[in-house]
């Protein structure tokens, strides 16, 4: 396999580079209410990490002191930190634009029965993982009972706003291929959860972003398990498109994680790769200019984001597949 660094160099990005950090990702802990066969890291219950407050306020400091315009929640199941009210609280005080990445079912649990009004309250944006738009497969690769509960979650959503067209309440869902292949045409697949979810559920949303499954994590094992590694990375590979590699998300986005140390992306946050040395390591170092201009760190794992559409937090990166 030609290392992933070489591939660019072929395109005329050596030493690829960000071009501003227009997001800050922080990752809340990796204690999540679900243990989901996909996940990137290995959140699920019984995972000890949290972020501790003199790191989220570490966070609320950056985030003023460098007016970053986007902020973007996540875990784990972000709710789960102890200080994520303060924290939303904050930042909604501060201006920048909240975005929070939900599992929909934290909703449900004891405790979180005002989580739906708490987003509203602070019109923070939510991206919502929904799989596909099927029981059977929601509830195998995310646990038995999920989809309903997810259900669930969207009608009370909806009937506060969200996703209404006009509410200002934006409601993504956040769809992931349900095993070792690349995510279909957004377009196609977006038009058929409306009219699944619609019809059959009454559920409505604004847009369906699609996430690649990293050959990380959980998701790895699962591979490896099924003696399927070698072969999806060689679709990963194969399916190098350099149309997408102007957008890659590290180019504007830098992650922060639970113990206020900083990656390129919370993909190389779970297989533990910091950002370059020499670089500011913690959210306490944040230094913007620095930051903003620095070398990313790659690695193979890196063709994830730039096979077929690409892909991205922020769903897939190009509307063309490359030649
Ligand atoms: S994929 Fe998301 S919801 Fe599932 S275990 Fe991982 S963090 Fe939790
Ligand atoms: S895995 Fe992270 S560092 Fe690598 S290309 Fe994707 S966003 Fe960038």
């Amino acid at each position: 396999m030609l290392p992933f660094a070489r591939q660019l160099e072929h395109l005329g990005y050596a030493g690829l580079k960000a071009e501003n950090v227009s997001t800050l990702q922080v990752n809340l802990g990796w204690r999540c209410n679900q243990a989901c066969k996909h996940c990137h890291l290995l959140a699920g219950p019984h995972r000890p990490e949290q972020m501790e407050l003199d790191t989220i306020d570490a966070v609320i400091r950056v985030v003023e002191r460098w007016s970053i315009p986007n902020v973007d929640l996540t875990g784990g199941a972000p709710e789960l930190n102890p200080h994520f009210e303060y924290l939303v609280d904050r930042l909604d005080r501060s201006g920048t634009h909240i975005l929070a990445r939900s599992n929909l079912t934290i909703l449900l649990e004891p405790g979180k029965e005002r989580l739906a009004e708490f987003y509203r309250d602070h019109r923070v944006e939510l991206v919502c993982s929904l799989p596909y738009y099927q029981e059977d497969l929601v509830d195998r690769l995310r646990g038995k009972g999920v989809f309903q509960k997810s259900l669930e979650a969207l009608r009370r959503l909806n009937r506060l706003g969200y996703g209404e067209p006009d509410s200002g309440l934006r409601l993504n869902l956040m769809y992931n291929p349900a095993g070792a292949y690349l995510p279909p045409e957004p377009g196609a697949l977006e038009v058929q959860f409306r009219r699944n979810l619609a019809e059959r559920h009454g559920i409505y949303f604004h847009r369906l972003l699609t996430l690649l499954n990293m050959p990380i994590g959980r998701f790895k094992e699962f591979l490896e398990r099924s003696r399927n590694y070698e072969r999806y990375m060689g679709k990963l590979v194969s399916g190098f498109n350099p149309a997408t590699v102007a957008g890659l998300m590290c180019r504007t986005l830098i992650s922060v994680a639970w113990d206020g140390r900083l990656y390129d992306c919370d993909f190389n946050q779970a297989l533990d790769l910091p950002v370059l040395p020499g670089l500011p390591r913690t959210i306490g170092d944040f230094d913007l200019p620095t930051l903003a201009t620095r070398p990313i760190r790659l690695a193979d794992h890196c063709y994830g984001c730039t096979a077929g559409l690409g892909s991205s937090c922020g769903g897939h990166l190009t509307g063309a597949l490359g030649t």
